[in-house]
């Protein structure tokens, strides 16, 4: 590990750091965190720190409701700022309970497990995400809206933009944080951005992702911004999605790459990628969880809508990257950053490994843009679209052993109950959309 229980204490003491969070995910990846005074730090580090898991989304019931937070010591970060003149950090915690055992609830833990099983098949799993978001105004009463007052198209500079310094000032405030940021740029739709920091192992990159989204949330607030993940928050222009790219590793080298392969990748990467493509149906209600996800996934806005394949163009499920060597990766494009980013990973690794075990094939990779074939002739290919809509995916979901499986069945359960009264109220709902097409009409 990076650091030892005497590091962290150290490194409390000397930063005078006078609050610490506890975080940890609840089922749906929205970060809990029980602060804690630099006092009661040992008492943290011995795994002593409990919190009430039936306030939690997707936990326990009142009875059973004490639950532990094992801190995990690399992920000890000071924040980059000075909050109330405070300096505070965290700590991303395993969730236990009182039997001293794993949480089967906890995201994080569904993702090791995973991880385990990779390890022992030999393989090490990197993972790269690009968090694509809106920077939004806020209204008199700082509520967010959907309006912006920007036109900036794809990698424009605009120089005197509003969204461009919060950008920047996020891009500081990561870097701060220990992010390697790679690149980042103005995306396709006006007031949409991307900031891609580097890949690591995937439980870094769950963690990561999170910590991403508070502190691009957290910096756009300073701005006088508000920063949405939501999957398609505009009709009619791209939404955001949350590509990842991903790499299966062995001693050091990236063993997707193989230049004496067809496209220059393994046949690893080959089943990998069929893996994910035999699995990308049933565990779309994950990697794309809300109603509005399945908004952003329709022809015509770089999302994906059919599970295929491409050495290049952008409108399939995976895409093979050019990038050859270390860079060797899969882009798999449907998810969105509505998406338990610990869950999303763990099952887009199953997925993959599955692949590998049963040496899956992925078929012809399509060349043309799925956007143009016509069903007939998608059919004919034997492509299969992904579920058009949040039910859909639900129902596909609910009819997966495979899935509930490798989640377990408490998250499996406590999952298909949340996501089925969600849609329940949104079919009950009488939307503008509606009223538009058919008030005057009928
Ligand atoms: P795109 O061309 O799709 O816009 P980006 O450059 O925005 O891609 O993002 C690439 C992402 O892929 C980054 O997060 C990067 O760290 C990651 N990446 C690069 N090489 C690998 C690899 N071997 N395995 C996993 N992720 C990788
Ligand atoms: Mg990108
Ligand atoms: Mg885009
Ligand atoms: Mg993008
Ligand atoms: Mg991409």
């Amino acid at each position: 590990g990076r650091y030892t229980k005497q590091d962290v204490i150290d490194l409390v003491r000397e930063n005078d750091v006078e609050f610490i969070r506890l975080q940890f995910s609840d089922l749906f990846g929205t970060m809990k965190n029980v602060a804690i005074t630099a006092r009661q730090l040992e008492k943290a580090l011995d795994n002593k720190c409990t919190f009430d898991g039936s306030s939690v989304d997707g936990f326990v019931r009142i009875e059973e409701s004490d639950m532990y937070l094992y801190p995990d010591l690399d992920s000890f970060a000071i924040f980059p700022w000075n909050a109330g003149g405070n300096r505070v950090a965290r700590l991303i915690c395993d969730v236990y309970g009182q039997d001293g055992l794993p949480f089967e609830g906890d995201p994080r833990n569904v993702l090791k497990r995973v991880m385990v099983e990779c390890q022992k098949m030999g393989y090490k799993f990197n993972v790269g995400p690009e968090c694509e978001f809106f920077l939004f105004h806020t209204d008199e009463e700082g509520r967010p809206t959907t309006v912006s007052h920007e036109k900036a198209g794809y990698f424009d500079v605009a120089p005197l933009d509003l969204g461009e310094s919060a950008r920047r000032d996020m891009i500081l405030n990561l870097e701060d944080m220990g992010f390697e940021i790679e690149a980042s740029h103005h995306e396709v739709a006006p007031a949409q951005h991307e900031i891609d920091f580097k890949y690591d192992n995937a439980l870094r990159t769950a963690d990561n992702i999170l910590t991403f989204k508070f502190i691009v949330k957290y910096i756009a607030k300073r701005h006088g911004l508000y920063a949405s993940f939501m999957p398609k928050p505009i009709t009619g222009v791209d939404g955001s999605g949350m590509h990842l790219n991903m790499s299966l590793w062995k001693n050091g080298k990236n063993i997707f790459a193989d230049s004496k392969n067809e496209l220059g990748i393994s046949d690893e990467a080959f089943y990998f990628m069929a893996g994910v493509m035999e699995h990308a149906n049933e565990m779309c209600l994950i990697t794309n969880p809300l109603v509005n996800s399945y908004k952003r996934i329709v022809p015509g806005y770089e999302a994906p809508v059919d599970v295929s394949w491409s050495p290049s163009n952008r409108s399939p499920l995976i895409r093979v990257p050019a990038a050859r060597g270390s860079g060797t990766r899969l882009e798999f494009r449907s998810p969105d950053s509505a998406a338990n980013p610990y869950l999303a990973l763990a099952v887009s690794l199953a997925a993959g490994l599955d692949g590998i075990k049963r040496k899956l094939t992925p078929g012809k990779g399509s060349m043309k843009n799925q956007y143009e074939m016509a069903e007939g002739e998608k059919q004919k290919a034997g492509i299969n679209t992904l579920p058009r809509d949040m039910k859909e995916a639900l129902e596909i979901f609910k009819q997966s052993t495979y899935m509930k499986e490798l989640l377990g069945d408490h998250i499996f359960n406590k999952y298909v109950e949340a996501k089925s009264s969600e849609w329940e109220s949104y079919q009950q709902f009488v939307s503008q959309w509606e009223v538009d097409r058919y008030l005057y009409k009928i």
